[in-house]
């Protein structure tokens, strides 16, 4: 074993003792540890440096308290948690999530990701990520404005338009980012860049709703458009039916395919006339309903209770899994091979399993890791940032224009990246070095800190 072989293997047995119950913690850092060799081969000077070790350590972990009340009058509490892993490019940036499910290992897994995927961007920006164990679903407008106020009663002490920017991701949207902000005002000061993914009414970005889905469609056809092809005529089928799902589908359907499937954690739905947007739209952004509504209007469309997407025997030729992190099992992965799926490009973070990506590659199936491909969210959060610091707002074309040259770039470079150091299309290897790189010399130049 070569000595840099062994130096990965210490640093993730050393994680895996230090954090046995930390799941997806550990999934993620061995996904990248696993393609990092060949990059420190060639530049041995990080070895030396022992930067990796030092990336692996977040530079602060904040969790807090959460104090609430119900609409009945209840006290009720959750735990609140910002991660701000590294600052070597810029100011921590990275979403917030509420959803049951959030813990420790899941915001150091996201905020671990957003460390390379803001790299990739090219901007000026750190990896930080955020969010609470609070459970949206159910809950009335009061409830969730008091949650916000309360949550950012602790947050507003450790984040500021040049430390750390919080925006969405799952169970935050516009609604909330609202309510955050007015709470941050209130024992603040009006800074219009302390938080990104605001209404457009008071400095939100234009294209910044449609930014994550939109990006990943921009990503595939620069992939699809290198191989002489097109999203046009293709068959498509999308898990989630959320902010990155509705802007997915939309501009997959604008590109000239059809999307025949999409869903949320009650089930899935196939319409074999492709899926009415507009419909989902309803359903989702103004009724916020369950998907299953989907079928009183299209009745010859099927519904699967509790089914995942990905199980289904639809034949159809690009998966882009919008959900949530490890949707794609192994058995999943080889029930999408047998339905003659050529591209799967993730919307959502990790949304495929280790073993799953396996089953990927062994059958040459291209795969866009959502490290790269999902960045176009967090790049238009950084366009918002600068429109804030300028004090100008950009139309939507010029925003639009930007995010698809950034998500160019970001494929171009996973590319090239990936033919110099691994195997043409391994975009797995090609994202985690190049956005290794860019971070790893930052923190050499910026010394021991
Ligand atoms: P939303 O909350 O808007 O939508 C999430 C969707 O995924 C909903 O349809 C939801 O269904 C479904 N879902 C969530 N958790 C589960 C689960 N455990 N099982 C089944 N379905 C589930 O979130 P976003 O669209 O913002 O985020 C989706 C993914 O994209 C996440 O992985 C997020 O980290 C990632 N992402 C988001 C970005 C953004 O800009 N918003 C940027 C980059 C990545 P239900 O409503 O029933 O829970």
């Amino acid at each position: 074993m070569t000595e840099i072989k062994q130096y990965l293997e210490n640093l993730e047995s050393n994680l895996k003792t230090k954090y046995p119950n930390q799941k997806e913690y550990l999934q993620a850092v061995a996904e990248f540890m696993g393609t990092i060799e060949p990059f420190l081969n060639q530049n041995p000077i990080f070895v030396e440096k022992n930067i990796l070790e030092m990336l692996l350590v977040p530079e602060r972990l904040i969790e807090f308290r959460i104090p609430w009340m119900s609409d009945s009058g209840e006290w009720k509490v959750n735990t609140g948690y910002r991660v701000q892993y590294n600052s070597a490019l810029g100011p921590y940036k990275g979403g917030m999530r509420f959803h049951p499910t959030v813990n420790q290992s899941i915001m150091k897994f996201l905020a671990f990701e957003q460390i390379f995927k803001n790299s990739l961007t090219s901007l000026p920006i750190g990896g930080g990520k955020g969010g609470s164990d609070f459970d949206p679903k159910g809950k009335s407008e009061g409830e969730i404005m008091r949650f916000c106020q309360s949550l950012m009663q602790e947050l507003q002490k450790y984040i500021g338009p040049d430390q750390d920017i919080p925006a969405g991701d799952i169970g935050v949207g516009g609604r909330e980012i609202g309510y955050l902000f007015g709470e941050y005002k209130r024992l603040n000061s009006y800074q219009a860049g302390v938080l990104t993914g605001k209404p457009l009414s008071y400095w939100g970005s234009l294209a910044r709703t449609e930014a994550t889905g939109y990006g990943l469609v921009y990503f595939v056809e620069h992939l699809l458009n290198d191989q002489k092809d097109s999203f046009a005529g293709k068959k498509v089928l999308v898990s989630g039916s959320g902010n990155v799902a509705i802007y997915a589908i939309e501009k997959a359907q604008e590109l000239g395919a059809t999307v025949y499937g999409c869903s949320d954690s009650s089930g899935y739905v196939i319409d074999p006339e492709g899926i009415d947007l507009n419909l989902v739209k309803e359903i989702k952004e103004i009724k916020r309903d369950r998907i299953k509504t989907y079928l009183e209007k299209k009745p010859k469309a099927k519904f699967v209770e509790k089914g995942n997407i990905w199980s289904d025997e639809f034949y159809f030729d690009i998966a882009l899994p919008c959900a949530t992190q490890n949707e794609i099992s192994e058995e999943l992965a080889k029930q999408l091979v047998q339905n003659g799926v050529q591209i799967v490009a993730e919307g959502a973070n990790m949304p495929t399993s280790l073993e799953a990506l396996e089953v990927f590659k062994e059958n040459n199936i291209l795969y866009c890791p959502g490290k790269a491909s999902n960045a176009g969210g967090v790049a238009v959060s950084a366009l918002e940032m600068a429109q804030n610091a300028q004090r100008l707002p950009w139309t939507f074309e010029q925003v639009d224009h930007e995010l698809n040259q950034i998500m160019k770039n970001i494929y171009e470079t996973c590319r090239d990246t990936a033919n110099r150091y691994a195997n043409k299309n391994d975009f797995v290897s090609g994202a985690n070095i190049a956005g290794f790189e860019r971070v790893a010399k930052a923190m050499l130049s910026q010394g021991l800190v």
